[in-house]
């Protein structure tokens, strides 16, 4: 076998050059270490040279996959690493992770041949998992280890095995959840507050747990986005709420359905593409799916945000900013924002009755919204008082428990036809 000190020593030096480069702009660097596992029998099976012409595929794969990175090095046999001098986010190496397996594990042709691998990731980033090139490699190299005790296709750095056990093992059921039909989609109505008629719904994503148990999306949401595992769930959930918009066949009336976007699925550059692939696949007009993402994480990354909900925009789809007057935005954002709707959080409207301060914050977003030609959508209306004071404010559209519950999908329908105007 050969020496992988032999191969270590000119990557450790690229390695530092990029750190140095990375925590002088405060970049976030990625490593992602990527091993073979059956590389010992696959060299037994198909000898040793047909097996290194395999390595330089995969290694060619690697480097493709992950455009922005360096070229993949070899650092040992069975063994190839990738520097992503400038990661956007950290929590994009895990959506990063998911592709990359799947995009490796594809059968390789070599020398009229289809060959598998089944490939084991760790990945580290800097500064969160180290400074320098040694502690950032012991990271990584101790994440591949802890996949490869899992049996799992990647692990990344920082979670305790059991932590990541755990999210692996929801992330399974989740899975399974999928696949038996226990994820579903509720609806929770809006009523556009000139015409006092329903004028669309927030999709919001419920797991059936057990006969009369729904978990709500605080529960497993957060997880899906430390595994990678959001960017499935956001494609299924916009699929969901397409189709069932789609099959309401409203009065003939053209009802709205909003979905929410976490922050990696939005960073995700594939979420336009799923996007304009579910409108052309149930034959939705774009301007009926409204697009949800939070403010704050809008916030964490202003440029990439605005350039992917521009595309969005641009297939004709709306955006709404949610939970609106939480996340701190400059006010200098409302112009160049590249959103249709605000969604002002439920903390405001709750208390807009009794406190003045509230009730002021509300007018302003509403009016600054307007002159901006942003609509306002007011969340977490639980009673007439609010619902009367926002139609003073010249608020859009409402929504909240006093008006409805979100309503599994039977319900939605039955909710609209039996509907009186307020
Ligand atoms: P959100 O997008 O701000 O959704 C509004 C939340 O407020 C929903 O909680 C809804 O049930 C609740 N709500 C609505 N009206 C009222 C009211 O009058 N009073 C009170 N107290 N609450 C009200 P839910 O369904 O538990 O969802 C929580 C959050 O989980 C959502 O906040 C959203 O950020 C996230 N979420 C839900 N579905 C999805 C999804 O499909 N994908 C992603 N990424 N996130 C989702
Ligand atoms: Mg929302
Ligand atoms: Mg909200």
């Amino acid at each position: 076998m050969l020496n992988p000190a032999i191969r270590w020593q000119p990557f450790i030096t690229e390695l530092r050059k990029e750190l140095e480069t990375a925590q002088r702009k405060h970049h976030t660097l990625g490593l992602i270490l990527v091993e073979i596992r059956q590389f010992p029998s696959l060299n037994l099976l198909h000898g040793f040279n047909r097996v290194e012409a395999l390595v330089r595929k995969v290694q060619g794969r690697l480097t493709d996959a992950l455009p922005k990175g360096a070229p993949a090095s070899r650092l040992g046999p069975d063994r190839l690493a990738i520097i992503l001098p400038d990661v956007t986010l950290p929590e994009l190496l895990a959506v990063a992770a998911r592709k990359l397996a799947a995009r490796l594990a594809e059968p390789y042709r070599v020398e009229g041949e289809e060959l598998l691998i089944n490939p084991c990731i760790g990945i580290a980033h800097s500064p969160d998992h180290g400074e320098s090139a040694e502690a950032l490699m012991a990271e990584a190299d101790h994440a591949l280890a802890s996949a490869r005790d899992m049996a799992m296709p990647y692990a990344i750095a920082g979670k305790a095995a059991e932590d990541w056990l755990r999210a692996l093992h929801l992330e399974q059921e989740l899975e399974n959840a999928l696949a038996k039909d226990d994820l579903l989609l509720y609806y929770q109505p809006q009523i556009d507050l000139r015409s006092g008629q329903p004028c669309g719904a927030e999709a919001l994503m419920r797991w059936a747990h057990g006969a009369d148990n729904m978990v709500t999306p605080e529960t497993f949401i957060p997880v899906a986005e430390t595994t990678g595992k959001i960017v499935g769930l956001t494609e299924w959930a916009l699929n969901t709420a397409i189709r069932q918009v789609i099959d309401l066949d409203y009065a003939a009336t053209e009802l709205s359905i909003s979905v929410n976007v976490s922050a990696s699925s939005l960073y995700d550059p594939d979420l336009v593409m799923t996007v304009e692939s579910g409108l052309a696949i149930w034959g939705l007009a774009p301007g009926r799916l409204t697009i949800e993402i939070t403010e704050s994480a809008l916030m964490r990354n202003p440029t990439l945000c605005f350039e992917h909900l521009s595309r969005l925009r641009a297939l004709g789809v709306r955006v709404a900013i949610d939970d609106f007057g939480t996340g701190f935005s400059s006010l200098a954002y409302f112009k160049t924002v590249p959103a249709d709707e605000v969604k002002i959080d439920q903390s405001f409207i709750k208390h807009m009755a009794g406190d003045a301060e509230d009730a002021r914050i509300v007018q302003l977003i509403i009016d600054l919204s307007h002159t901006f030609g942003l609509k306002v959508v007011a969340e977490g209306v639980e009673n007439g008082e609010a619902l009367a004071r926002l139609r003073e404010l010249g608020c859009d559209i409402a929504q909240g428990y006093h008006l409805a519950r979100p309503l599994d999908y039977r319900n939605y329908k039955r909710w609209l036809a039996e509907f009186n105007p307020v």
